[in-house]
């Protein structure tokens, strides 16, 4: 379970809302038994459960199980997509190991916003299941453009379809994180786009084999290439 509070032995924590009603409720959990917890920064532990109430419930911190480990920072930066198409991505993209994601807003991207509540709970579930020890950060949408200005100069592979990039697993050997992947909307980046992207020292283009790909694959199967190459 994430929580928010420190995590240090003997020391009360409150679950975050919901979670109460989740170990009761849906895991048949009470007042004694274990849960593990993580915060992000703390590693993880073990911790007893020491009242559960309706929605509410306080867990105590016995053993720490494993320490804290850094995420590698492989970064999505991808045209927001329709809703499902979305939260699949924040799922996979965070049981991937993704360190953040960045919504960008381009030409042809046909969404405009993100949910980010729905976006970062989803998340936090996917941390969970998958037994992650951190979050990843979800950037606030912005504008192709200016997330490029804003950026630090991480080297950043844009997902290229139909054209005669090299493949992303041939431009890996020799680099480590931090990388990024950059997906565009289903209607691909206009020309100018492409332009501008092409005069960004940090930027290279890659492909992901000969096919089209929805943006959602092409997403997940960037960042699976980049873990499988370049991460941990
Ligand atoms: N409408 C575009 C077209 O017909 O050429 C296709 C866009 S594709 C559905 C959405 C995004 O996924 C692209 O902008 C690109 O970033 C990524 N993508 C799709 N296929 C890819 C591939 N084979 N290699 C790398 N990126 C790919």
């Amino acid at each position: 379970l994430y929580v928010e509070a420190d995590l240090a032995e003997g020391v009360d924590v409150p679950a975050l809302p919901g979670q109460g009603h989740y170990l009761g409720q849906v895991m048949r959990k009470g007042e004694g038994d274990s849960v593990h917890l993580f915060n992000g920064r703390d590693g993880e532990w073990r911790a007893r459960i020491g009242a559960i109430r309706k929605d509410r419930a306080t867990l105590v911190p016995e053993e720490q199980l494993r320490p804290q480990a850094a995420t590698p920072d492989i970064r999505l930066l991808l045209a927001p997509l329709k809703r499902d198409a979305m939260e699949w991505v924040v799922e996979k993209a965070t049981e991937l190991g993704v360190a953040s994601i960045h919504p960008v807003l381009t030409t042809r991207g046909v969404v405009g916003r993100i949910n980010h509540e729905r976006l970062s709970t989803i998340a936090r579930e996917a941390a969970e299941q998958c037994e992650r020890l951190d979050l990843p950060a979800i950037a606030p949408a912005q504008d192709l453009h200016a997330a490029l200005d804003a950026w630090d100069g991480t080297p950043l592979f844009l997902g290229h379809e139909r054209g005669k990039a090299p493949s992303l697993a041939s431009l890996l050997p020799g680099r480590a994180p931090p990388l990024g992947i950059l997906v565009g909307p289903e209607g691909g980046f206009t020309k100018p786009e492409l332009d501008a992207m092409g005069r960004r020292h940090f930027v290279s283009s890659a492909a992901l084999g000969p096919r089209i790909l929805r943006a959602e694959t092409a997403a997940v199967a960037g960042l699976a290439v980049l873990q499988a190459l370049a991460g941990d």
